[in-house]
């Protein structure tokens, strides 16, 4: 959506693009928003919210230092039994709240001055038309969301990545998410297992760590905390999934701020 803004496929272009960092990206993903920042004219924002998730999700702490496990991890029983799916606050916590603190900002306004009657921001969100369900108003009576691949020129995922691939030849795109996100699909995990193992391994310890006796998350929801959907370790399930990669990369979020 970036680049098919500064080719003006939406007409105008934006002021502006901000980019909320968790600091649980791969690698990848930080290459490409370099990489993005030398081919548009208009500035891209990094910001993030203080914290870092992955050290927060370690220590088992939410982004006020308390104690709390703020992703949305698959929970069972001692007995293995589902257990439903914890409350995802990183969206809000990580990623929102950071965009609307800049925003605030480039308006001249510190986080607690009230917005003034007449302001208005148009924010686009780069929802494609297979994930049309993610589309949704804004909760801010001051900002309009905007969905230029849904409304102004409809392209699906794969368009996106066919029109990318075409334009330019010799890179490779990787979808903005966390290394340890539970809404990966079993062949995100792969693709980060194969393209930065070290990251994988990462997220497979600290899957580990959610069922230790030492994590806030056993003493807080006296269920077993899981990373993978199928609610098995993190490292058998990939090792189980290897032959059989599902296609959709990313396997849920509502609020239209993470996966894009
Ligand atoms: S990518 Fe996943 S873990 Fe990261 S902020 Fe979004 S929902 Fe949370």
């Amino acid at each position: 959506m970036a680049l098919l803004a500064e080719s003006g496929a939406f007409g105008e272009k934006p002021d502006c693009a901000i980019f909320a960092d968790t600091g649980w990206e791969p690698s990848s993903v930080y290459r490409t928003l370099r990489w993005l920042r030398r081919q548009v004219s208009y500035t891209i924002y990094r910001v993030h919210s203080g914290r870092n998730l992955r050290d927060d999700v370690k220590a088992g702490v939410n982004v006020r230092g308390r104690p709390w496990l703020t992703i949305p991890v698959y929970l069972a029983e001692r007995d293995h039994k589902p257990a439903g799916i914890n409350w995802r606050q990183c969206t809000s916590d990580y990623k929102i709240a950071p965009i609307r603190r800049k925003i605030q900002k480039l308006l001249g306004l510190n986080p607690r001055q009230p917005m003034s009657s007449g302001t208005a921001v148009e924010m686009w969100l780069g929802i494609t038309t297979d994930e049309a369900m993610r589309v949704k108003p804004s909760r801010e009576w001051w900002i309009t969301n905007r969905y230029p691949l849904i409304y102004d020129l409809p392209m699906s995922r794969n368009e996106c990545l066919e029109w990318f691939a075409t334009t330019f030849p010799r890179r490779t795109l990787t979808r903005s998410a966390c290394v340890g996100c539970p809404f990966r699909s079993s062949s995100s995990w792969l693709e980060i297992r194969e393209s930065e193992p070290e990251l994988y391994q990462e997220a497979v310890e600290i899957d580990a760590m959610l069922r230790s006796g030492d994590h806030n998350a056993g003493r807080m929801f006296r269920k077993l905390a899981y990373l993978h959907h199928r609610r098995v370790p993190l490292d058998e399930a990939i090792e189980d999934d290897s032959q059989e990669r599902e296609l959709n990369g990313f396997i849920n979020e509502c609020e239209g701020h993470c996966g894009l």
